[in-house]
This record gives C-alpha cells, structure tokens and sequence, in this order.
C-alpha cells in the first residue's frame, strides 16, 4: 500500500425494505512510501476492481507530496444480504411481531465489501461513523451515540457516533434492528467508567439477562489481570437472530442467539459455562485483538492463543470448581494433540498469501493451537512472569500492532529468558513431538530421543523439521515436590541420572511432570510400570494421570503400545476418586469395549469381568453425588452405568429394574429431572420387554422424536428383542420423525454392540422405508455409512455395502473408503493385539 489511512467520515444509510444500502466517505491519509505514483491503490469488492487482488486504481491528476494531508471523497452502495459476512440482514418473528435487523461481520476481509477501504489490520485510523435509517430503529455502532435527529417529513433519522480509538478495519461495528437492553456501569481499575448492557432481541432479554454477571465480572476480572485502560467508554454485547457466530468488535461485541440456551427450563451449569466462556472471550479481545493488534493474519495464533488461554483463566475466576489447568487438559489437549498428529496440519505462524487463505485463517486451528502453546509457555515461565510479559506486550505496543517476535521480546524484556529461542520450533514446526524414554545399559543415563508424532497411515517421519527445543520438568522419587528443567534440543540426547537411582525398589521418573510441554511421552515398560506403581502410591499430579492415559491409550491404538498397558492403566486408576481423570478414562474404555465385545475370539463374560472390576467404585461415588444443576457429569454418568448394565453387573441392573418399574408411567418427568435416575430408567427399559417399553417406543412413534425422548430413545439402541426393535424402527421413519433425528436414532442403533448384524438385515428389509426418509444425499449417505462403519473387518464393511447396494441404496465410492481406511486401522489394531488381549484378560484377576 502506498498511502497510510489517518481517519474514515463514514455515513451509511441502510435500507432494511429494500435490502440495500449507500453510502459516503472521507477518507483522510497521507502518501508514506512513494513519491511518484499518481496511483492509489484502496481495497474495494464492487467498482473498477481487480477481482484477483479486490483493489481499485484511482488515477490523479498530480502527484501528491509524501505527508500530504490528502482527502479522498468517495460514494458507494451495496446490497444487505442474508447469510454471508459483510452488512447482513436478518428477518425473524418473535412475540407474533415480524422483525428485521442488520448488523456487520467484517472479519477478516469484509470491511472492503461495505466501503472502500485499506483493509489490512496493520493500517488503523479513526472511524467517525454515522447511520442514517427509517424512525423506529434503535442503531449501534463502536462508540457512543453522540446525536440523533429525526426530518418529521422524510421520517429518517441521522444518528452520529463519537470517534472510535484507532483501530483496524474488520472491527468496525455497525447494527439496526429492535432490540430490549439492560445496562450497569462498572468501575475498572484506573478510576474510569464502563457503561456495559447486554442487547438482546425483543422478548429475550428475560432469559438471556444473566448474561450481564458474565460481562461484569470478566470485564473487572480483565482489566485487573491486563493493567491497561481501555479507551472505549462502553462496552455492548449485542445478541442477534442470524448472525452465526461471535465477533468481538470494538465496544460493540455481536453474537447469535443460537450460541446460547434459551430453551431448558432451568439453567444448567454446562450452559452456564458456555455462556461465561463466549462472553469472557469476546471480553478478552477487547485488549488482546482490538488495543494490540496483530500485524498480519500470519499470526493469528497470537489474537486468538492468547485469548483463549486468558479465557480460561476468566472461566475459573467465574467458576472457582473449574481448575484452569485441569480444563486445559480435559477440553483443549486432547484436540490439541489429534489435530496436530495429522500430516497435513498447519505450523503455528506461517505466511499466509492469498484471499483466500486470509479468509479463513480464523479456524479452530488458530484457537486450540494458540491456546496449547500459550499455556506451554505460561507453565515454563510460570504464570505470574508469563502474565507479566503479557502486561508489557500489551503497554508497549497499544493502538498499534505487534507480531509474534514482539509479544517473544516483550516476555523477554520482563524474564529475561530467551522465549523466542525456545518455542521457535513449536511455532514453526507444524504437529508436536513424541519422546521415547529408556535407560541406557549401566543405568547411568535416560536416553531420549525425538521425532514428530504421526498418526500411523501418514507414515513415518520424513526429518524435514527441525528438532524440537523441548523443555523436560523431570520429577522422581528423589525430588519431592521439586522440578528440575532441562532442554533437549538433539534428535537423540542423554540425561544423567542421579545416583544410586535404582536402588530404592520404589523409584520413579516423570519426565513431563504437570504436562508441562506439548508432547507425548512414550516410557519403556519397566519405567511406565513404576510410574503407575507411583501413581497408585499417590505421587503422581492429576495431570501427569490425564498424560499417561491420552497417551497410552493412543500408543495401544497405533501400536506404538500394547493395549494390555492401557487396560492395565485403567485397572491401575479403579481407585481414582477425580472425576476429571474418569471424563477421559471411560470414553476410551467404551471405545475399547466397542471394538473388541464384537472379535468374536474375545470371551465376552472376560470382558464383563473387567468392566465391572474397573468400574463399580466409581459409580459409587457418582451415585451419592449426583446433582441436578450440575449436568457436567451427565455423559460420564451415561457411559459409565450403561457400560456395566451390558457387562451384566448385577447391581445396576437389579437397580434400573427397580427404577423402571417405580416409573413407568411417569417416565416424561424422569427425562426431564434426574439425569441419573433417567439413566437407570432407560437401561431397565431395555432390559425389560415388557408393556412399558411398548408403550414408550408407541409414544414415540406417534409424537417423532421430541428431546426429551432423548433418554429411552438411546437406551432402545440396546433393546434385544426383535419386535421391539421394529417399533423404534416405525418411529424413525414415521413422519413425525426428522431426518437429523432419525439419523441420530440409527446411530445410537447402530452403537449397541449387542444388536450387531441383526438391525443391519432389519434396515435393509426395510429399505423402501429407509429411501422414502432419507431424502436428501448427506442424510442418506450417513445413515448408510454409519452401518458400514460399525463392521470390524474390511470383508464385513464390502459386503455390508453390497447388501445395501442391491436394494438400491448406493453410497459413492470415496465416502466409502474413507469409512474402509479407518475400518482397516481398527481391524489392524485387533490382529495385532489379539493375543495380547485373550491373554490379558483371561489372567485377569479383579482385587480390591
Ligand atoms: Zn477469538
């Protein structure tokens, strides 16, 4: 660009009627960098573009000096258009009124499809902005309104802004519509006032008002933690129909109402949660994004990283139950580490070319890696220095723009360690590292040695990266509570270890203690051995326990481990009383009992031994302190009763008996109030074949497949009676049903490990049925996949296909072999650990 914008006069006049709107500008910039182009160059999508670069050509008449004070007066007009970034429109009905609203999402290259502009973060300026609408709109833009004046004759009203800070283009904010609001004043920390309301649609703001403790308290909590004033004088969160997602411009934060429950009838503390983590969020931009902006999209990582990790730190300020490093582990990690397995992911910071890429760089990458890596570097530098930096970064470079070697100096300026050496190669290298640990013959060193972790049909590592610096915080019998940190850097390194280290017969090593550094930790056996042994002796962290089972259980899946060390790991854990620990553990043992209760080799009762051995205690403790309010246990609650009611344990079954019989007749209140007991009721459903089950799968046939169905409907999915499956199966293609319900209903079908082939030939009986319901192809070819993907072997999944085939039910070709290749891992996984399994299990012994 060879002009630097200083200041946007903006007037817009959207016509909601119409659909369109137009407009006028001054645009007010001097020439920064040449001297003799009688050209300017300015992002628009509409007139006399170049389509490839969206920008246009102005010819002058004479060449402008450089600091000129030059003033470009420009018109424009455009469409509101429904369902696409830019100036949106949105009808929808509330109260038995119609409504229509409009509002902006100009991220990250939309501000040119609503005026001309220099449409890159790097360049901010003023907006002075005002909206010129028909009478009977309330308008919102970033600042506060400072006029509003209505022509009696023309019945429009002109409504004028005060000037936003200097900002970049994508967070100018412009909306119309009706809207209910509630409005509090808060104090920050410099003795300034934020005026903070929550808009919502007409009529919602009942339901949505609780919002505001959100907004208060993350914004008190933000400007705390950052020590930077903001300088905006209030700050909206606007709730709108149609929006689709969230967006945190300057003073005006939008979101779509569809981000929030406003459905249930009380609110759930999941809700609840998600709620405060969108508000705090958003909230967090207001610094990290709007008053330091990033330079270019190639490091969008730092807008969103660094929000994010703030974010989570705001979610247990609001919650003090949620432990910030324990939710990192439970919700991010995991994600964090299956993205990054793949080949094909992305490097942290990378350059980023065309319009294209620009235009879709926010994804959930730039979050969740973004947010791992923050939290790496707040657990090395510890969090207090890490925030510290985070301070300086933000003081420093205020109102203008910073990249990633910036926010690395400022953490620098203030620890004086060299941060930009260290996570260098966590930024520029796409995936993340596995370690290998084993002693070296004399028992004198730890041998390490690195590479990238790949899932395994990507193949091997090809050693294009670099060797990642990583940060190793060894723990052992010997340090206590004390870490000690060393850097590995080469592909293979050695570490001394102490003396006399083998001697204590109950020694340990935790090479990542705390899940300090984003990697994978594969022990050789006699060491993974000790650490379970110091983790049933209680030496071990609640993370390092998370680490191990993400780890293991993926190890055992790729054969990079047996699964014997991963069941043996869950047997090791019966004792845990976290529920953390259980959230990750039970859905891996669920997948394990899934894919292995159908090898028709393995002794199912072995199985049920085990389940029931790991299980029980647990279920225990969930049992007494199960809560209404808190929903956050429900799927864990789920899975776990559902998995000992198929290992037959006889208390669960015995006690969903007892609870379906007490029940039956009121079973619409069960769904709706206690989750547990509706647990247990849908597991003694579909034990028992008796009236009542008729009568709930009749209702739900005659009603289609309400949510509070929810409940029986899944425990149906475990229904063995053949008639009684019929009837689930009238109610999924009755009319009643939708198509996305009654796919969900198939799969839940499809997981009972019980029903196996049976609902398979059912299905394709009834195949007319099945056409007529599935109307559209990506129903069609899901319903149809997920029977296909259920078969443990690749003769099963061909032959499985053609049966559908020859009714006419075809799926093409490439979704099938996607569904064949991950058919192929899972039955690669059972020849390879067959024996390993029979022999695991059958010499297993449940203690207490
Ligand atoms: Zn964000």
């Amino acid at each position: 660009m060879n002009i630097k914008p200083k200041r946007y006069d903006l007037t817009f006049a959207p016509d909601l009627d119409n659909f369109i709107f137009s407009g006028n500008e001054s645009l007010h910039f001097e020439i920064s960098l040449k001297i003799n182009d009688e050209i300017i160059t300015i992002n628009s999508d509409t007139v006399n573009i170049d389509q490839e670069t969206q920008t246009m050509n102005i010819t002058l008449s004479r060449i402008l000096r450089p600091k000129d004070n030059c003033v470009l007066d420009l018109e424009f007009s455009g469409k509101l258009k429904a369902g696409s970034p830019g100036f949106h429109i949105y009808r929808y009905f509330e109260q038995n009124e119609n409504y229509k609203a409009a509002d902006t999402e100009l991220m990250t290259i939309y501000a040119r499809s609503v005026f001309p502009c220099l449409d890159q973060p790097d360049l901010k300026a003023v907006f002075s902005v005002t909206i010129i609408t028909k009478e009977g709109y309330q308008i919102l833009s970033n600042g506060r309104m400072i006029s509003r004046t209505c022509n009696t004759d023309t019945k429009l009203c002109e409504n004028k802004f005060e000037d936003t800070p200097e900002m970049s283009t994508y967070l100018l904010a412009l909306a119309v519509g009706i809207f209910d609001f509630t409005e509090e004043i808060v104090e920050d920390n410099f003795n300034s006032y934020m005026r903070l309301r929550i808009y919502t649609p007409p009529g919602k703001l009942n339901k949505l008002k609780y919002l505001m403790e959100y907004a208060k308290k993350s914004f008190e909590f933000f400007s705390n933690m950052f020590g930077v004033p903001l300088p905006i004088m209030k700050l909206d969160h606007l709730i709108t129909v149609g929006h689709g997602s969230a967006m945190e411009n300057w003073g005006l934060i939008i979101y779509d109402i569809k981000m929030f429950d406003t459905y249930k009838e009380g609110l759930l503390k999941s809700s609840k949660l998600k709620a405060a983590e969108l508000i705090c969020h958003q909230t967090a931009h207001q610094w990290l994004g709007n008053l330091v902006t990033i330079k270019l999209w190639d490091d969008i990582w730092l807008s969103e990283g660094i929000t994010s990790w703030a974010t989570t730190q705001c979610i247990s300020h609001l919650f003090p139950d949620q432990d910030p490093d324990i939710s990192f582990l439970l919700k991010i990690y995991p994600e964090y580490l299956s993205v990054g397995k793949k080949k094909t992911s992305l490097p942290l910071t990378r350059k980023i070319k065309t319009l294209e890429e620009i235009s879709s760089v926010v994804d959930n990458g730039a979050h969740l890696n973004g947010e791992a890596i923050s939290t790496m570097i707040a657990n090395i530098l510890g969090k207090d220095e890490f925030l510290r930096g985070v301070n300086n970064y933000l003081k420093k470079f205020k109102n203008k723009n910073a990249d990633t070697d910036d926010f690395f100096g400022s953490l620098f300026e203030t620890s004086g360690i060299d941060v930009k050496d260290i996570f260098e190669s966590w930024t520029k290298n796409p995936g993340y590292p596995i370690i290998y640990i084993s002693e070296t013959e004399d028992c004198s060193y730890l041998n390490i040695t690195q590479e990238r972790f790949l899932r395994t049909k990507d193949g091997r590592n090809d050693d294009q990266d670099v060797p990642w610096k990583i940060p190793i915080l060894l723990s052992t019998h010997t340090t206590g509570s004390k870490r000690l940190i060393h850097f590995i850097r080469q592909r293979t390194s050695y570490l001394h270890l102490p003396d006399n280290f083998y001697h204590q017969s109950d020694y340990w090593i935790n090479i990542n203690s705390k899940v300090n550094s984003l990697v994978r930790v594969k022990y050789n056996n006699g060491l993974l051995e000790s650490l379970l042994n110091s983790a049933q002796n209680g030496h071990l962290q609640i993370q390092d326990k998370i680490a191990i089972i993400l780890d293991n259980y993926e190890f055992a899946k790729m054969g990079i481990g047996k699964t014997s060390q991963f069941l043996n790991i869950a047997n090791a854990f019966k004792e845990e009383k976290n529920l953390s620990i259980w959230k990750l553990l039970v859905p891996r043992i669920r997948k394990f009992f899934d894919t292995w209760y159908k090898v028709p080799n393995v002794k199912r009762d072995d199985i049920n031994r085990f389940i029931v051995c790991t299980l029980s205690k647990i279920l225990e403790i969930l049992d007494h302190n199960s809560s209404f309010e808190d929903d956050t246990y429900d799927k864990l609650k789920n899975d776990i009763v559902r998995l000992l009611a198929l290992s037959n344990h006889y208390n669960t079954v015995e006690k969903s008996r007892k609870i379906f019989d007490e029940n039956k007749f009121q079973y619409k209140d069960i769904m709706r109030l206690d989750e547990l007991k509706a647990t247990y009721f849908s597991v003694g459903l579909s034990y028992l074949c008796d009236n009542g089950v008729e009568n709930v799968a009749k209702e739900i046939g005659k009603y289609g497949l309400s949510p509070i169905f929810f409940m029986p409907i899944q425990s149906l999915g475990y229904i063995r009676d053949e008639n009684m499956l019929n009837y689930i199966l009238d109610a999924v293609f009755s009319k009643e049903t939708d198509e996305e319900q009654a796919l969900n209903i198939l799969s839940e079908l499809q997981n009972n490990t019980l029903n196996g082939n049976r609902l398979l030939k059912l299905i394709v009986y009834r195949s007319e049925d099945f056409k007529k319901k599935f109307k559209h192809t990506n129903f069609f070819e899901k319903a149809i996949l997920s029977f296909i993907s259920n078969q443990i072997t690749e003769n099963d999944a061909i032959s499985a296909r053609y049966e559908f085939s020859s009714k006419g039910l075809h799926i093409p070709d490439q979704s099938f072999y996607f569904v064949l290749e991950k058919i192929k891992a899972k039955s690669a996984w059972i020849s390879r650990d067959m024996d390993d399994v029979l022999n695991y299990l059958s010499q297993y012994v449940c203690s207490d």
